[in-house]
């Protein structure tokens, strides 16, 4: 329905050419085992949502610190960086778009892996940015030589996830620098949305790399995906930019309660520790579940796994589980149609997931 857009002299041009992005499935009653959407299965820290109950009683009337001073310190404090090196956006979804406004529109082409987030082809619309899909390995594994331009032509920059969504699978950091080596007069962006999983951050390149911004959300490992706060980090220069482009858009996208639980979470670095390493050691189990019941599972650094069964259709399979009250992520895309996105859960979850899969599977057989 999103893709076929009326022709109407009310619209500029750009509407008709976007394609938007179809966001997982956000269910309207809660009985349902939700592993669709990449969510975090913990609740985030008590200390958090103090923080918002007290910021709700104090000033809500006033607009916010533009500059969300306190979270650009904590977030700044927590990865070695200074303030001016950390930018806040009303989730990393709006960090990436106002990265792709501020470093991608040169008019040649964005490299991109050919399976990746599909918002950044989102983005590359909106702002008519051409993308040269590069693809990923027979293993699904990203390949950093097939980045370099050996023609002489140019490039607007990279993006890429690591850990990769909906693969899960983790670039190693030396792989980071040879694609940052390769194009250093252009950003190469680092989507490190899921890197707290037991991925390999890139933020510890920032001083020596000018051409470096990782990009973090506080949706997954902190558990906020409820709060909409992401950050980039980066250099000066990169970060000043995306300020001009955030004040010519929206000077205030985190309210108060956000920069107050935002604060907090980072002050809960216990919380922070016990619940992702809760999620790792189920993601462990589940793999394994996984593979008794004949599942190909890539290897995942992130809060999800990505499977695919030799015998049965991944369609049928998510809807079959739908039915049974679990949801899984599936995607309707060359190369990755046979696979399952699944979101690790508590040990609860997992276990629901299995025994429907199980009887799910006995079904189609
Ligand atoms: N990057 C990747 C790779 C993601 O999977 C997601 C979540 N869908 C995001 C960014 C956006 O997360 P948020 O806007 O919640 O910070």
């Amino acid at each position: 329905k999103q893709n076929s857009c009326p022709e109407t002299s009310f619209y500029s041009p750009v509407v008709s050419r976007l394609v938007p992005y179809v966001p997982g499935e956000q269910p309207k009653i809660d009985k349902l085992v939700k592993l669709n959407t990449n969510e975090n299965p913990y609740p985030p820290s008590p200390r958090v949502i103090a923080a918002i109950q007290l910021a709700a009683q104090q000033g809500l009337q006033l607009y916010p610190d533009p500059e969300s001073t306190a979270l650009r310190q904590a977030i700044a404090a927590h990865h070695g960086l200074a303030a001016h090196q950390v930018f806040l956006g009303n989730g990393s979804d709006e960090v990436l778009a106002h990265a792709f406004c501020a470093f991608f529109q040169h008019g040649c082409p964005l490299l991109m892996p050919d399976i990746s987030y599909s918002f950044y082809k989102v983005y590359c619309g909106l702002f008519n940015i051409p993308v040269e899909m590069v693809p990923l390995t027979e293993a699904m594994c990203l390949d950093v030589s097939a980045y370099a331009r050996t023609d002489g032509t140019s490039v607007a920059g990279v993006v890429i996830a690591n850990p990769n969504a909906p693969t899960g699978v983790g670039l190693p950091l030396q792989q980071v620098e040879r694609l940052l080596r390769l194009h250093p007069q252009r950003v190469v962006l680092v989507d490190e949305a899921y890197v707290d999983f037991g991925g390999d951050s890139a933020i510890p390149l920032i001083a020596q790399y000018p051409n470096l911004l990782v990009v973090h959300t506080l949706s997954k490992s902190r558990s906020l995906a409820g709060l909409r706060v992401g950050f980039a980090c980066g250099q000066a220069h990169l970060i000043d930019a995306l300020e001009r482009v955030k004040n010519s858009f929206n000077s205030y996208p985190l309210d108060r309660l956000a920069i107050a639980g935002g604060v907090a979470a980072f002050e809960d670095q216990a919380w922070f520790e016990q619940t992702r390493r809760a999620v790792m050691s189920s993601r462990e189990g589940l793999v394994l579940a996984l593979e008794d019941l004949g599942f190909k599972v890539l290897p995942s650094q992130a809060n999800f796994v990505f499977a695919r069964h030799p015998h049965h259709d991944a369609a049928a399979i998510a809807g079959a589980l739908r039915a049974r009250g679990v949801l899984v992520r599936h995607f309707k895309l060359p190369r990755i149609e046979q696979y399952l996105r699944i979101s690790i859960g508590t040990p609860a979850h997992c276990d629901a997931l299995v025994q429907a899969l199980g009887s799910v599977l006995a079904a189609l057989a």
